[in-house]
């Protein structure tokens, strides 16, 4: 579908500009420099020429097929314009110019007028206040864009909305002297969107791994579905910021980006097995790597070195991040010992001492590559005068073309003195980095993504409910206007989904609440329900391990006097003392479903937020996950002879609370503070529903 937008066949610029300083003229520099090989059509009314290429004055007189129409012109403009492009045939149009929805409602009318016409003409938009397109396939050379950086052919794709970072990440490619393939930054995306490049990348053969950098998504369901789709091709490696409430806030005033809540789609990423980043450095990096090097089968390294310290940097970044460093196989021990140097340290690290030359390189690396113990290679080459570091270069890039498992390097040298040994690593595509914890976290990355990829999806459950009861409960709160739930309605809720609760009554005064403790059996525990009580044990609404009749009365008749509310009434509930705390919750996310969460509850809530989210709905294996990912994660295994808790009955009941909020949409925000969990079972000791 974006073909012709990707490889277009020739390209108009209208608006094209004498003037060296204009958009309209660098358009043209760019696409004469770069080496087009398609049409160069400047449009202008009043010149001959522009930039040595003849001039038309309208896109109609072009005498060749023209795939794609630069607009460089005002925004009022550019409905007409469109208008023309549509008479002429043309396939795309890019929009660099600004002053459309950005800008308030008198643009959005132009947005809405252009859109229409375009439609009309089966013209697809990218753009408006966008940067444009770069292809680096050298058999098209389309430099669609009015930036400056020259971007050498390469595997790597970058799709951005934001112009700036899409051109600091293409920067930072061309500065380690990594190639790109195609570039796109499409700043308003009123019509193409993300997603739909995303997917054009995935079909792209010359792209390897794609890049993408957003600040909010406009569309999470259709992100989602197409990076799941496209991520079983191919890595995506994906940056969200607008982190902080003062990014988002950045990020909302710009480009007209919808900044939403960043936890959502850090979490879309992750189920769609796209790897996330928070880090454009480390992002950057990491794409390096991909652009050349297999996926490792597991996270056990091996590292050469022919200098101490900075193996053991790379060490522990590398260990930091889940890999493992295993000792040498005995074969290789064995064959190391005779190939290196007698002072070399055989061992991993294997350290071939500066003095190590290619021959010893080599070693290293066969071995390790046959080595069942390793399934990646960092090398580390500081580059000494006395030694043949081209030969080194040359051995390193032989074997890194073998493809037999993901390797970089970590180049430690002079680029401007050692200029052929970094040339042939460049050329052996051996992923360089100037830094041992770089060369390090690229690999990481690379492990990071084989377990991405390689973890159990699971399997959504879906368990026996009362999904109409449920409903009926929802839908007579919603008539009557409620925004939160009472405790009947609440627990009414949990029985339809069979999540587990201690016994319970409700009582409107000292004398039913007796009568309910009676038959629920001692001890239980009292809590006030109002509309306008929140937190119970704040105002005195709530006293446990209550023994017997009296106590029951004695607190009724306490919080009758202190809470002064006319819908106050009673849950009384069997006192379930003992427990793991912990706690479960959602909240909705507009069009993405809920989030869901889980964590260490009571006051550690709190205190060290030991919490961990998924998105509904929540597989067994990802509730599973859960349970792992807290901090406290051995505190439900069991530590120093404490007995762990059921974590099949926790994973259930996370499995159970995301099935009930996707049947329940319109909660907005459900908790289950605390949970009380058990060696056997688990139950729910306090729950709220909102709206
Ligand atoms: P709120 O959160 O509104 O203050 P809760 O119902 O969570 O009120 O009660 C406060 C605390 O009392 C809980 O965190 C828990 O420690 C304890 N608690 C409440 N209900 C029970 C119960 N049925 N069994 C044991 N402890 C309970
Ligand atoms: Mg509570």
């Amino acid at each position: 579908m974006l073909d012709a937008l990707f490889r277009p066949r020739g390209v108009a610029v209208i608006g094209a500009s004498a003037k060296e300083l204009h958009i309209g003229n660098r358009v043209i520099k760019n696409l004469i420099d770069f080496g087009f090989t398609g049409g160069i059509y400047p449009i202008n009314p009043s010149a001959d020429e522009i930039r040595g290429i003849k001039a038309y004055k309208s896109v109609l007189d072009v005498p060749g097929p023209v795939d794609v129409a630069h607009m460089v012109i005002p925004a009022k403009f550019v409905p007409q314009a469109v208008e023309d492009c549509g008479k002429k045939g043309v396939k795309h149009i890019i929009i660099n110019s600004g002053g459309f929805s950005e800008t308030g409602e008198a643009g959005l009318a132009i947005e809405k007028a252009f859109l229409e016409k375009a439609k009309a003409y089966g013209i697809r938009i990218f753009g408006p206040n966008c940067q444009g397109v770069i292809n680096t396939d050298p058999a098209l050379k389309a430099y669609c864009n009015f930036t400056f950086t020259f971007p050498e052919p390469g595997a790597i794709s970058i799709v951005a909305l934001s112009g700036g970072v899409a051109e600091v990440i293409h920067q930072a490619f061309a500065a380690m002297g990594v190639g790109t393939r195609i570039y796109a930054s499409n700043g308003n995306a009123c019509d193409i969107t993300i997603p739909e490049i995303i997917e054009y990348l995935g079909q792209d053969p010359g792209t390897r791994v794609i890049v993408t950098y957003v600040e909010g998504l406009r569309d999470s369901a259709n992100f989602q579905a197409t990076v799941t789709k496209v991520a079983a091709q191919k890595p995506i490696l994906a940056m969200k910021a607008g982190r902080t409430q003062e990014g988002a806030k950045a990020a909302a005033s710009h480009t007209g980006g919808l900044a939403k809540e960043d936890l959502a789609t850090d979490l879309i990423f992750e189920k769609a097995g796209a790897l996330s980043f928070r880090d454009e450095g480390e992002l950057i990096i990491a794409a390096a790597a991909f652009a050349t090097q297999p996926i490792p089968k597991g996270n056990r390294i091996g590292i050469i070195t022919n200098t101490g310290g900075p193996a053991v940097i790379g060490t522990d970044v590398l260990v930091a991040a889940g890999c493992s460093l295993p000792p040498l196989s005995e074969k290789t021990h064995a064959l190391l010992k005779e190939k290196l140097f007698p002072e070399a340290t055989v061992a991993n690290p294997v350290d071939v001492l500066a003095t190590g030359g290619a021959a010893h390189y080599r070693a290293c690396l066969d071995a390790m590559m046959a080595d069942d113990s390793f399934d990646a290679i960092l090398v580390n080459f500081v580059t000494p005068f006395f030694v043949d570091t081209d030969s080194i270069a040359k051995e390193i890039a032989a074997v890194n073309q073998q493809g037999l498992k993901p390797m970089v390097c970590n180049l430690m040298t002079d680029k401007r003195q050692w200029t052929e040994t970094v040339r042939i690593l460049k050329e052996g595509k051996v992923p360089c980095f100037a830094l041992p914890g770089e060369a390090a976290r690229a690999l990481a990355a690379l492990v990071r993504y084989q377990q991405i990829r390689s973890r159990d999806k699971g399997r959504v459950k879906v368990f026996e409910a009362d999904k109409a009861a449920a409903r009926a409960i929802l839908d007579k709160a919603k008539a009557a206007g409620q925004s939160v739930l009472n405790a009947e309605q609440v627990y009414g809720i949990l029985n339809a989904y069979q999540i587990p609760v201690p016994a319970w009554a409700m009582a409107a005064d000292a004398q039913t609440a007796v009568k309910a403790a009676d038959a629920i059996g001692y001890p239980v525990v009292v809590k006030a329900d109002a509309a306008s009580v929140v937190h119970k044990s704040d105002m005195g609404g709530v006293a446990v391990n209550l023994g017997d009749a009296a106590a029951v009365k004695a607190a009724v008749e306490k919080m009758q006097a202190a809470i002064k509310a006319a819908d106050l009434r009673f849950f009384i509930q069997k006192f379930t003392p003992g427990g793991l705390e912990v706690i479960l919750g959602a909240k909705a996310e507009p069009g993405v479903g809920h989030l869901i969460m889980f964590g260490l509850g009571g006051i550690f809530v709190e205190v060290i937020k030991d919490v961990v989210f998924n998105l509904t709905p929540v597989s067994d294996a990802e509730a599973g996950r859960m349970l792992d990912q807290i901090k406290a994660a051995a505190l439900l295994t069991g530590v120093r002879g404490q007995k762990g808790v059921d974590r099949a009955a926790l994973s259930a009941l996370i499995q159970k609370l995301s099935q009930l909020v996707t049947d329940l949409p319109e909660i907005a925000e459900m908790d289950l503070n605390p949970v009380g969990a058990f060696e056997d079972g688990v139950a729910v000791l306090d729950a709220r529903i909102s709206l």
